[in-house]
Formats: structure tokens, sequence, C-alpha cells
């Protein structure tokens, strides 16, 4: 296992670990694969032909790309580690502070799409916060929140931008903390296309139907692949 932020696992044999207990066949995959495969197969991407990319935005964020009926894990098993690029077009006078990731790069777009990094770059501008309080205050009309908020989407847009660029999925679904956000769909879906190579994308951003159940039923579909 490599890249795990449950850093302790990483150069470990954990499927190895785990049949050597259990004597039966594993399969493992991290949680934004999981809700790919969730989504993918009845959820919000179910209407999707051949793709779909699922990213989570809790904690960390991590996607998961399914192509024809496949979740592609990659040679290096990194596939859909969305998090660990580059925040697109980072420019400190937007994007505050430049900030160094676990991973050891700087300014992953975890480090500001995730929802760690909207109350952490809200700390950073104004004062302690965290994700729900920060929207508390937007809804109540706080001009600090309603800016971050807006920057928030445009990061995500970026962020997601590339994603269609590379992958051009029929549809990308959002899971995690901050994509019950609702405000954040009509804001990053107008944002979108200022970050992409063609400006006529018809894209949806959706969320996930099967919300924080996705992982275990991603996971209950591993065996189908
Ligand atoms: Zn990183």
């Amino acid at each position: 296992m490599q890249g795990a932020n449950v850093t302790v696992l990483n150069g470990q044999d954990f499927i190895g670990d785990i049949q050597k207990q259990i004597d039966v066949p594993v399969a493992i995959a991290n949680d934004a694969d999981c809700l790919a495969l969730s989504e993918y197969k009845d959820g919000a991407a179910k209407h999707a032909i051949n793709s779909c990319v699922a990213v989570i935005i809790g904690t960390g964020c991590g996607a998961g790309v399914v192509i024809n009926n496949g979740l592609v894990t990659g040679l290096n098993k990194l596939g859909g580690e969305l998090g660990h690029n580059p925040l697109p077009n980072f420019n400190p006078d937007v994007d505050g502070k430049p900030h160094e990731c676990y991973c050891g790069s700087m300014n992953c777009a975890e480090s500001f799409v995730s929802g760690t990094g909207f109350a952490r770059t809200f700390a950073e501008k104004y004062e302690p916060a965290d994700s729900r309080e920060i929207m508390a205050l937007y809804h109540r009309g706080d001009a600090r929140a309603v800016a971050h908020f807006d920057l928030y989407c445009d990061q995500l847009a970026r962020t997601l931008g590339a994603v269609v660029n590379f992958v051009d999925p029929e549809v990308i679904v959002l899971g995690g903390g901050m994509s019950n956000v609702d405000e954040v769909y009509p804001l990053v879906q107008q944002k979108l296309s200022q970050y992409t190579f063609t400006k006529a994308v018809t894209t949806q951003v959706v969320k996930s139907v099967h919300g924080d159940s996705s992982g275990v039923r991603g996971a209950a579909f591993l065996h189908t692949l």
C-alpha cells in the first residue's frame, strides 16, 4: 500500500496481512474509488454510459474514475489522486498563503477544496471557524464568508476543470462533507467552463445519491469488477 494518509500503512502489505487472518480473497479500494463505483452502478451517475468521476471533498480530497464499467486504479495505484495535483492557477494574492501538504508537495488542491482546506484558509484570512460555522455566517450574509465561499467554489471549479480537460467524464459526482452544501452546485457549475479548454462544456456536477453509504456500497461492488 502507498499514498495512504494513514501514513503508517504506507509500504505495508495490507491486503496480504488481512488475507492471512481471514483466509478469503480480499479486495480493497479507497473511499473515493468506492464512491465512484457506487454512484456509477445505481446512483447519481447511473445514466452515464461509459464514464464518471466521483470526487470526495471532505476531510481530504480524492477522486475515483470509472470508465467502461471498470475502476481506473492505475499502474502505480494512483488513479484518481486528484487532490495531490497542484491547485490550478494558484495565486497567493487570491488563494492565500502557500501551503505544504503532508505529501510533501506545495499547494495541493486538497489543501484548498477539502472541507479542512475551506476552514483552514478561512482561519488564515479571518478567524478560526469550522465549515459549518462558516456556512452559518454565509447564510447570515457575512461578507467575509460570502467572499470565502465564492473563492472556494472557484478553486473547486479550477480543480474540476482539470478533470474535464483530462478525462471529460459524462458526469462528475461530489461526495464528502462539502458536497452536502447545496449552494456549491450552481456556483461551481457556473464557473466550470472558465477553466476548461472548450467553453461550451455541458458536464453536470451533481451530489451523490447514496451519500455516506457510497463507501460501503462501492466496496460491495468491488467483487463485480
Ligand atoms: Zn498533497
